[in-house]
This record gives structure tokens, C-alpha cells and sequence, in this order.
């Protein structure tokens, strides 16, 4: 029944100069999902509307799951597309669509005509009035309200003439690739995928760099994060994922570091390493998915400690989220079920039973003037032994 769709975009309106950069943008992120998809379409721009229109048979429902991941797009319109054969063969056509899409006819509509072609032979106005008239008498029970309608039934006459009267949420946010790049911690954990997805719902391209301690940790935990890694590349495009091996280093930490500072020194390391890979390939930012007071090493004061071994921006956006808000986040994006696998990361096995809750930067930096020399080496190490491998 539906031939294209209307895809409606916000924000990027608002981009003055620069908006047919975003425009094209947004086009190549649809272009790119719908590849993806069985069926053949084209994606075209006009006047400030973007369509995508089937060019072969396609399967709906995989359609608009590909189509709601694209940032970007506020809003997915069904259209129903019919040649201009005369303003009784458009009223029947639409007579049609709605007896097939609503089979409830209790409820009230309003007509929102859009005469793009001016040559029609009748105003918007008109449109709006004369298809009014023919709903009403071919269905009694439905009424008209202008204000507040049940039913929006739009009327777009082109080349060709749309119909359309309901809109999927789109994913909202701003296309891939107009933003710069940026580096995620990305852990096992619920947090950091979340965390990951917001930024990359603003635009931005998403490189990971993930720890891990085998044989401390299993294969199956580092499997668990390349599998989330995928799930928000679903949305972000393809990303570049570096694996650490963070065994030595973790040791060296737990044998000679106080153990109440265990954490918060291996998480200013990690920093460190995740750092060192960010600023190789270009990225503007780091990113992770801590929040206050979640644990010891997310109090106030752990996270100056942990960002004090930075210079690039650390981005937290779900610092002042509630758990809860962040497993709602989660669940919607569909990466819950993964992060909940009970597969350990290293953070969970060189833990201390009662790590400092308010560290002290000169103590913690004390502790690690004495490992320093020595953990220079094993994180580069750690670094020339990178696994990377791209996960889209
Ligand atoms: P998450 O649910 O994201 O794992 P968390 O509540 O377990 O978070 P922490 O373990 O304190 O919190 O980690 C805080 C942040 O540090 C994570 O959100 C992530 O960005 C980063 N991080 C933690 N562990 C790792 C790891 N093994 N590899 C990469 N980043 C990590
Ligand atoms: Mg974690």
C-alpha cells in the first residue's frame, strides 16, 4: 500500500548556511540504512523535504526499523502515492485509504492539503473543503475537528499526489558524521552503551576502547562487549573497537598500590590508555557512562580525580541520570539483555571491600609516583598489543 515515505527532519532546519550540509548528510545516513534493507529505493530532497521512495517490492516492518535508527529524523510518514487523475478519483482514492487504515470510523478528522504543484485546478482551501464533504458522506460517523482532530489526514499534490496520516517517531537527534569524533569507554556494563548512543545521537562518529584482564576475564565477557559495541553501531555507524589488555598493568596496580585505591587508580590508567587512543585517530572527546555517586569511584570527588589525567573533554552524559533512567534508555535502544549477561569485566574481579569514596588527589598521585616508571612500560605494552577490530 505504501509506495515511499516522507521523512521529516527538525533541528537541522535551523542550520542557516550550513543546512544543505546537514540535509546531505541525513540523506547519506538513509541511503546507507536502506541498503541494508531487502528492496531497492531512492532518496530525494525536496524543498526541504526528504522522501524515500521504493523502487521494488520491500518488506515494511524491516523498512521502518532501519529508518527509525537513523538520527536525524524526527518523523516516518506511509505514503500513499497515486497518479493525478482528476480531484473524483483522489477523493476515492482517499475514501479508500482511510476505510482500509482506520477500521474504527468513530472519530473526527481535519484535510490539510499542500498544493506544491500550483497548476491544480483547485486551491488548498478548496481541497480541504470539497474531500471534507465526500469523507462525510461516504463515512456519517466521522466529524471534522479543525482543532483538535483524531485523524490528519494530509493531501500533497506534486508530480504525483501523497497521502499520508501517520507519523513514526524517528530517533530524533542530528545525522552521523556532522559532529566530529569521540572516544567511548565502553565496559560490559549498562552505563557506558547508553552513554555512547547519546553522544552519538547528536552527530557524532563513535570510536571504543574496552579493558580487559584474561585469564581474569573470559573470552565471553570481552564477547559481550563486542556484541554491544554492534548493537549501538546499529544507530552510530560502524565503530572502530580497541581491546587493551590491562592484565599486567592491573596487577601491578593490585600488588603495590593501597588496596582502597585500587579503583580509582586503575580508572585514572584507563583514562590514560583510552586517552593515547583518542588523540591518535582524531577524536575531540572521551566519553563514559559514569554518574554521580553511582559507586565509590563516581562520587565528585573520584571524578575530578579521574579527570585530572586528561586534557581532552571527558562527555558523561548520563552523569545526572538516575539508574533507572538509564535501564529505561537502555531497554529502548536494545542493548539491556546484553548488558545484563553476568559476564565480568576486569573492574569487578580487583576490587577492594571498602575503596575510598573521597580520594585526594595528592595521596592518589603519591601511590602512583611509586608505580609510575614501571607502569609506563606495561601500559605501552598495552598499547602496542591492541587488538582493533571495526564492528558495524
Ligand atoms: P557501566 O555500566 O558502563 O559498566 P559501571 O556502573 O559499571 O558502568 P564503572 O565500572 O565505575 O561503572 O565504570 C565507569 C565507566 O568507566 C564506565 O561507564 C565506562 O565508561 C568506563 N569503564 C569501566 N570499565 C571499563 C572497561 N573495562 N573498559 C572500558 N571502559 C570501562
Ligand atoms: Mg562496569
Amino acid at each position: 500500500m505504501f509506495k515511499a515515505f516522507l521523512l521529516k527532519y527538525a533541528e537541522i532546519g535551523v542550520k542557516g548556511k550550513n543546512r544543505y550540509k546537514f540535509e546531505d548528510a541525513l540523506v547519506r545516513q538513509i541511503e546507507k540504512a536502506l541498503e541494508n534493507v531487502d528492496g531497492d529505493f531512492t532518496v530525494s530532497k525536496f524543498t526541504g523535504r526528504i522522501y524515500a521512495t521504493a523502487n521494488s517490492d520491500y518488506d515494511y516492518d524491516e523498512v521502518i526499523s532501519a529508518l527509525t535508527k537513523v538520527f536525524g529524523l524526527v518523523g516516518i510518514c506511509p505514503l500513499v502515492q497515486i497518479e493525478d487523475n482528476g480531484f473524483d478519483d483522489l477523493a476515492e482514492k482517499v475514501i479508500d485509504y482511510i476505510d482500509k487504515t482506520y477500521p474504527d470510523k468513530n472519530m473526527t478528522f481535519k484535510v490539510d492539503a499542500r498544493r506544491a504543484r500550483k497548476n491544480y485546478p483547485m486551491t488548498s482551501p478548496e481541497i480541504n473543503e470539497n474531500l471534507g464533504e465526500k469523507i462525510l458522506e461516504a463515512f456519517p460517523e466521522m466529524r471534522v475537528d479543525v482543532h483538535h482532530p483524531d485523524l490528519m489526514l494530509n493531501v500533497e499534490i506534486r508530480e504525483m499526489i501523497n497521502i499520508y496520516s501517520k507519523t513514526i517517531k524517528g530517533a530524533g537527534g542530528m545525522p552521523t558524521g556532522t559532529a566530529g569524533k569521540a572516544m567511548l569507554l565502553l565496559s560490559g556494563g549498562i552505563d557506558s552503551p547508553v552513554a555512547g548512543y547519546m553522544v552519538a545521537k547528536r552527530g557524532v562518529v563513535l570510536e571504543a576502547t574496552y579493558f580487559h584482564a584474561p585469564p581474569y576475564t573470559s573470552e565471553r565477557a570481552k564477547q559481550k562487549v563486542v556484541d554491544l559495541a554492534r548493537e549501538v553501531a546499529r544507530y552510530s555507524g560502524p565503530i572502530k573497537l580497541n581491546i587493551v589488555n590491562f592484565t599486567d598493568p592491573q596487577l601491578c596496580i593490585y600488588e603495590k598500590c593501597p588496596h582502597e585505591q585500587l579503583t580509582i587508580i586503575m580508572r585514572r590508567y584507563m583514562m590514560r590508555i583510552a586517552e593515547h587512543f583518542a588523540k591518535q585517530s582524531g577524536c575531540l572527546a572521551l566519553i563514559t557512562g559514569e554518574s554521580i555517586g553511582q559507586v565509590a569511584s563516581q562520587t565528585m570527588e573520584s571524578l575530578n580525580s579521574t579527570n585530572a589525567v586528561c586534557d581532552l573533554p571527558v562527555y558523561r552524559p548520563v552523569i545526572a541520570f538516575d539508574k533507572q533512567d538509564i535501564i529505561d534508555i537502555s531497554y529502548q535502544i536494545g542493548t539491556y539483555e546484553t548488558s545484563i549477561q553476568p559476564y565480568e569485566d576486569c573492574c569487578t574481579i580487583f576490587v577492594a571491600k571498602h575503596p575510598v569514596t573521597k580520594p585526594r588527589l595528592d595521596i592518589v598521585e603519591k601511590s602512583e609516583a611509586k608505580i609510575a616508571e614501571e607502569m609506563d612500560k606495561l601500559c605501552k605494552i598495552a598499547i602496542d598489543t591492541v587488538e582493533t577490530i571495526v564492528v558495524e
